[in-house]
């Protein structure tokens, strides 16, 4: 009777391995930083942090530490958000 069960627990352990199958579309976490707390928000590829770094450059560490635990499972569109700043040796405006 639970055959039907372990079946699904060794496809959920295969799917566990290819996360590339899932893409996360809205996001919400709670990111300890060094001194405080801070809101992040993933949506429609968007993402949003409530820290002083991320309003002025719209990318922050908190940003980026999630796309690169998240990079497999992000669109196109969320994992490359950081471009303003990815490529420091070229523009440096500010
Ligand atoms: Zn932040």
């Amino acid at each position: 009777m639970h055959s039907d069960l372990i079946g699904k627990i060794e496809k959920a352990r295969r799917y566990a391995e290819e996360p590339e199958r899932i893409t996360i579309n809205e996001f919400k976490a709670t990111f300890s930083g060094g001194n405080s707390e801070h809101k992040l928000v993933l949506k429609d590829g968007r993402w949003s942090c409530d820290c002083s770094f991320f309003a002025n450059w719209e990318t922050c560490a908190h940003v980026m530490a999630m796309q690169k635990l998240l990079n497999p499972m992000l669109s196109e569109e969320a994992r490359h958000s950081e471009s303003t700043i990815a490529a420091p040796s070229d523009s440096v405006a500010v």
